[in-house]
């Protein structure tokens, strides 16, 4: 069998030109979306992602604004820059790049944003929210996965489903949306006993753990969906350098029954759907106007 792949820069195209009409229509009642992005520091992988993110609004016709700080700048410039972007009706969603560095405390970092504003759907109260099964805001890399699983048509209701990673960007919140369509959800993680044995049941295996290649194709039940959520560099060999994933694609593609490739998969929809939580939050500020 060789896998279908299930492409995330098509996908991305689709839903950006109908995010481009939604935001030209809000646009027509005087409110232009617009994404506030904070960086810290010269991580080059970051520093990459924020352009990717600032490029996408503007080609969706959204502002974006760009703030960008030393590695070493005083916690209190960027809280006190967060509260001018809380207070601002004009900015629709707010960001700080991840990793933070160590001198700040990420966490207040995030609690600090306006939850209304909170587009990547980490401050605590979105968090609950999501748990009850009430999202204001679905994190944008579990988002974008659960699109590729409804473009795909596959299955949900009653499918098994192993996450491995657990962080409280993807994994968590994964879990989370797989379980409130009736999966039954299963999360590896480090300390996981036969990992292996985990995958092998799932028909559903999201992969999010930042480890090159470690799933590979006999790991992986026949037919099974893949989703590869990781993104890291070849250390070595004639690919050195180049993107790949946590699965092995070569190996994983001849077994499963659909793929994400990477690149061109996860990544690109994630950028997407910060897009789309960007747009509702100005839709949002719309509606409260009206009332
Ligand atoms: P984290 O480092 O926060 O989490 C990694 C998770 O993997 C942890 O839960 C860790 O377990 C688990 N893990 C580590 N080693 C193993 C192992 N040997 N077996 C099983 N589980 C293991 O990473 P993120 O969730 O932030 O990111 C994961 C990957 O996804 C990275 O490659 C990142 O670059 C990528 N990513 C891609 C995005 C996209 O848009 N495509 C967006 C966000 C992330 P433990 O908790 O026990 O330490």
């Amino acid at each position: 069998m060789t896998a279908r792949i299930i492409d995330g820069n098509a996908l991305s195209a689709e839903i950006r030109s109908q995010l481009a009409e939604r935001a030209a229509a809000l646009k027509t009642q005087g409110i232009t979306p617009c994404l506030a992005v904070i960086l810290v520091g010269e991580d080059p992988a970051s520093a990459v992602y924020v352009r990717n993110k600032v490029a996408a609004c503007e080609k969706a016709g959204m502002r974006s604004l760009r703030d960008v700080y030393a590695i070493d700048v005083d916690p209190a410039l960027v809280f006190a820059r967060i509260a001018e972007l809380n207070a601002d009706p004009s900015v629709h969603g707010i960001l700080v790049q991840l990793p933070l560095p160590k001198h700040f405390d990420s966490e207040a970092v995030l609690e600090s944003i306006s939850p209304e504003k909170d587009v990547d759907g980490f401050h605590a109260e979105n968090v609950g929210a999501l748990m009850q099964g009430n999202p204001r805001f679905i994190p944008c890399t579990p988002y974008g996965v659960m699109k590729m699983l409804e473009s795909a048509k596959v299955p949900l209701k009653g499918a098994e489903v192993v996450i491995v990673g657990r962080s409280n960007i993807v994994g968590k919140p994964m879990a989370m949306l797989l379980l409130a369509k009736s999966c039954t959800v299963t999360i590896c993680h480090s300390q996981s006993k036969d990992l292996a044995f985990h995958t092998r049941r799932a028909d559903i295996l999201v992969a999010a753990v930042g480890r090159a290649k470690m799933i590979s194709g006999d790991m992986i039940k026949p037919g099974a969906t893949v989703i590869d959520v990781g993104i890291n560099r070849m250390a070595d060999g004639p690919n050195a350098g180049k993107l790949c994933g946590d699965v092995d694609f070569e190996s994983a593609r001849e077994v499963a029954g659909f793929i994400t490739p990477v690149p061109g998969g996860v990544g690109p929809m994630t950028i997407t759907m910060l897009l789309a939580n960007t747009l509702e939050a100005a839709e949002r500020t719309q509606a409260r106007g009206k009332k």
